[in-house]
């Protein structure tokens, strides 16, 4: 099998590396030409040159920004509509356009929820999603570039159980009952990618983000951890599918030793 070309979205430059670091750092070593559009934080801003470091660390192929402001911090692009309040035909069209120039089997993005609920994520996820429909529609936007179909859509999620497990390491003192955490039930998850070879990349892509290391405190509570536990709470990923086409394509190539998805 062909390794398959990988479009990854992101609404924040950290994104990449935190949820699909491990993904991405294993599908570049797979043989897949990988590229990242991240929809928030202008060019010339300090959390894009991080940005930058990060998917070169990675190995990534090529990377867009769309330049939209981040919801917390208008000056992330200070001529530009936040994220969420950007006209939503014009970010479609944009996704749409970048879509059809890469040309990707597989395009990933977050869960409905944004994996935890960040509305830039839930707003990425909309995107995406319509983007990936609306790129494969010729007579939409036929200014865009010639249709083109992607055959399995990845949505990075994270179980709940972890999701409990995480906030009880990271985030101490939240609430970690049942009911309002976030996250999927483990019988919804369609893909679960053990990352652990790639995951010393992975933290040196999330560390490259240096100014989110020091003010996240869910960042600093991570690089407190002792790196087994890190290690651990890192070295696997989380997906769910959809393939758009009869038979899609899987992300993953299975190892030799490990079959872990058809
Ligand atoms: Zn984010």
């Amino acid at each position: 099998m062909e390794s398959p070309r990988i479009l990854f979205v992101h609404a924040h430059p950290d994104d990449e590396s935190l949820w699909t670091g491990g993904t991405i750092a294993r599908v570049v070593d797979q043989g897949s030409v990988t590229s990242v559009i991240t929809c928030t934080w202008a060019a010339g801003t300090h959390r894009h040159a991080e940005l930058e470091t990060a998917l070169r660390i990675l190995g990534v192929d090529s990377a867009w920004v769309l330049g939209y402001a981040d919801a917390g911090f208008p000056e992330s692009a200070p001529q530009a509509a936040s994220l969420c309040e950007s006209l939503f035909d014009d970010s479609v069209r944009r996704i749409a356009e970048q879509i059809r120039m890469i040309r990707p089997d597989v395009v990933v993005t977050y869960d409905a929820y944004g994996i935890y609920g960040h509305p830039d994520h839930i707003h990425t996820h909309r995107l995406t999603t319509a983007a990936v429909e609306a790129a494969a529609c010729g007579p939409l936007y036929p200014e865009a570039g010639d249709a083109w179909q992607t055959r399995s859509l990845y949505m990075a999620t994270v179980p709940t159980r972890v999701m409990r497990l995480i906030r009880h390491q990271v985030n101490a003192g939240a609430p970690v009952d049942g009911a309002a955490t976030p996250g999927t039930p483990d019988a919804a998850i369609d893909l679960e990618i053990d990352v652990s070879p790639w995951v010393e990349k992975k933290w040196s892509a999330i560390s490259a983000h240096g100014s989110e290391m020091r003010r996240s405190p869910a960042l600093l509570e991570l690089a407190a951890l002792d790196v087994d536990r890190r290690n651990a709470l890192l070295g696997v990923e989380w997906y769910l599918r959809r393939d758009l086409v009869p038979g899609g394509a899987a992300l993953i190539r299975a190892l030799d030793t490990q079959v872990e998805e058809d």
